[in-house]
């Protein structure tokens, strides 16, 4: 596996094949949606760099569920809004894009062993619409939810990624979005990172790379450093669903590594064939 931490290298680098690759993205504040920064820019840049799938699955912070893996099967996924108090603009966002109901069905089917299950009542939230409209404006590419189980270890989550790898053979794009450091608590405006935040984003980036997963899940291990990146991990697990989906042949590609307000990880990464 190679590793390289830059994005402008990965047009070059995404060689045509047949195996899709996997994205994390670090979607960071709902301004992202609307407004000019640099991790819109850069989500626009990838999305120029990437293949046109033939589905993509979205793997969000904001659909949590307890105890089940639930599996959106609308056949027109509504655009929620699930924030409050921000401009009236980014309530004005809508993500048209259809579903894939059949694809949607047949993914509920693979992790029934997982305790998954269909699901037609979510849609949209801002963890996937917020970032697709930059990859994929045209909102013409079928888009589903899948969720993430609260109730389970954090292995959990690398398994629903081993789980659902085959698709990526079949043109499925599985993205992942949360942030590997999310601590809402401490964050300041413009103020410099946290050590903890710096420390757990560095120690992730190095355990990715040499695909330590273990040391990735490992509560005990990662201790209290875990819980100030992480006070509840619903943003991390993403993160650990796009590295449960990858494998030793692909290549890694680190971009938009900075930590803003003090405390939310924007990094993102790419596993690409
Ligand atoms: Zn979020």
């Amino acid at each position: 596996m190679s590793v390289t931490h830059t994005l402008s290298s990965l047009k070059d680098r995404l060689s045509p094949s047949d195996r899709m690759p996997l994205v994390f993205l670090g979607h960071g504040s709902p301004m992202n949606a609307i407004e000019d920064t640099a991790y819109s820019r850069a989500w626009t840049d990838l999305g120029q760099s990437l293949p046109r799938p033939k589905a993509i699955l979205v793997v969000s912070a904001h659909w949590m569920t307890h105890g089940t893996t639930l599996v959106d099967i609308s056949a027109m996924p509504k655009t929620i809004h699930d924030f409050y108090g921000f401009p009236q603009a980014l309530y004005a966002q809508q993500y048209p894009a259809p579903g894939a109901p059949d694809l949607a069905r047949e993914v509920a089917s693979i992790l029934a062993s997982h305790h998954g299950a269909e699901d037609d009542r979510w849609g949209l939230d801002h963890g996937a619409w917020s970032v697709l409209k930059y990859l994929y404006p045209g909102a013409d590419v079928p888009v589903f939810q899948v969720s993430i189980d609260m109730s389970r270890g954090l292995d959990h989550q690398i398994e629903i990624g081993r789980t659902l790898s085959d698709l990526r053979d079949r043109g499925v794009l599985i993205l992942g979005s949360g942030n590997v450091v999310h601590n809402l608590g401490a964050m300041r405006m413009g103020g410099k990172p946290h050590d903890f935040a710096l420390e757990f984003d560095a120690l992730f980036a190095d355990r990715l790379t040499d695909r330590d997963f273990a040391a990735l899940t490992d509560r005990n291990g990662l201790g209290s450093l875990l819980t100030r990146a992480h006070p509840t991990v619903d943003h991390y697990l993403p993160a650990l669903t796009i590295a449960g989906a990858s494998d030793a042949r692909d290549d890694l590609t680190f971009m938009t590594d900075a930590i803003d307000l003090a405390s939310v990880s924007m990094r993102s990464f790419v596993f690409h064939a």
